[in-house]
């Protein structure tokens, strides 16, 4: 690990005003993403900004949104009352992720930016284009078995590995900012980006800008909505793939539905072929079955992951199928 300055913020206000102007300042939050990565000389901030200080924790209702502030830990979160009645899909979904130990330190916000779990991108002896811009992609003719098979490029290939941000994307999330250009609302769905020609850009964030809070909206599907994950060990495991699933069913027919992808994308992925494959059908296995080969149709798998695509498959039927009631 490189040597670095350390400094506390106590308001918002001072956290952005010590990393805006200083392009090797980080922001330090629950520090299990990037004190790891720090570790292994993948990310050498000079300067840290220790953000836990901020009044950023508390979740309330703010007119019909849920808001949750950025420093709220994921236990806190998992195990709000209004989450587990109103957004049951968010608490289990963070309940799937990491251990007991991490989520009580880990953080919304970090878990918005935690880095891709690809084993390419944390060994800095291999080529990697996010971690060292035109370097090459290790993965794509390596081992990619973990990989993306939706919205990659031919530079990168890594999926994003928040269980969380699945579930937020699907409940139509907006992430809350501050920075020394103000204030702004940046719908979850268009925060994190494809990789394209610049995977080494990963957010629409410009450096500094502070989240400090993710807004949920009322909806009419949200209460009836569910997290399914599929990994290699039963806990303490990234996904291979994950569903999260939403529906508001009237009278046996689905009048809204919301359909997010993990392990699966090279961002939290919105499925939303598959949501218009659901919309207004009966609320039935062949809804479910066509709207899953609707989320795969674009599907680009790769030499040892081409299991993905029948395993995202079944995972959002049955997704659906628990949430329709039929599971
Ligand atoms: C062993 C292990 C297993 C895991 N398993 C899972 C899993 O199954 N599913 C899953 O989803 N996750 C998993 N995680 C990842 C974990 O969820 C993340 O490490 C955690 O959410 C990051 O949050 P943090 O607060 O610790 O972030 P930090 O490590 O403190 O920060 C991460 C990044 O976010 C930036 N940042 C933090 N807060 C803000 C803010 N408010 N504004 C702007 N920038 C900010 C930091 O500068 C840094 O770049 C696992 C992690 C470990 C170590
Ligand atoms: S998939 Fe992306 S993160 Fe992994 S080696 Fe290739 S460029 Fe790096």
């Amino acid at each position: 690990m490189q040597p670095f300055n350390y400094k506390k913020a106590g308001q918002a206000e001072n956290a952005v005003a010590l990393v805006a102007p200083d392009a090797e300042a980080s922001y330090l939050a629950g520090g299990t993403s990037l004190i790891d990565l720090m570790k292994l000389n993948v990310q050498m901030p000079k300067e840290l900004v220790d953000i836990n200080p901020l009044p950023l924790s508390k979740i309330e209702m703010q007119g019909n949104s849920l808001r949750i502030g950025a420093m709220a830990r994921n236990s806190d979160v998992a195990y709000d009352a209004i989450i587990q009645q109103r957004y049951p899909v968010l608490s289990e979904a963070l309940l799937s992720g990491a251990s007991p130990q991490l989520r009580n330190m880990a953080t919304v916000g970090g878990n918005l930016l935690q880095r891709t779990r690809c084993y390419y991108f944390r060994d800095t002896s291999m080529p990697c284009n996010k971690r060292v811009p035109g370097s090459g992609c290790a993965a794509i003719e390596g081992y990619n078995r973990i990989h993306a098979i939706l919205g990659g490029s031919d530079r990168c290939i890594a999926t994003h590995p928040s269980d969380m941000a699945v579930a937020m994307v699907a409940l139509d999330a907006v992430v809350q900012t501050r920075s020394p250009n103000g204030e702004r609302s940046i719908p979850l769905v268009d925060f994190h980006l494809l990789p394209g020609e610049t995977p080494e850009r990963e957010t629409v964030l410009q450096h500094g800008e502070l989240i400090v809070a993710v807004d949920l909206p009322a909806s009419n599907f949200a209460k009836r909505s569910h997290y399914l994950k599929v990994r290699d060990r039963a806990s303490y495991a990234f996904a291979m793939a994950s569903v999260a699933a939403a529906l508001d069913i009237q009278n046996g027919i689905i009048r809204s539905a919301r359909i997010a992808l993990g392990g699966v994308g090279t961002k939290p992925w919105r499925a939303y072929d598959a949501e218009k494959a659901l919309l207004n059908k009966p609320a039935n296995q062949a809804a479910f079955q066509a709207a899953a080969n609707a989320a795969v149709a674009g599907a680009k798998p790769q030499k040892y992951n081409a299991f993905k695509v029948e395993l995202t498959r079944r995972t959002i039927v049955k997704a659906l199928a628990t949430v329709g009631g039929m599971a």
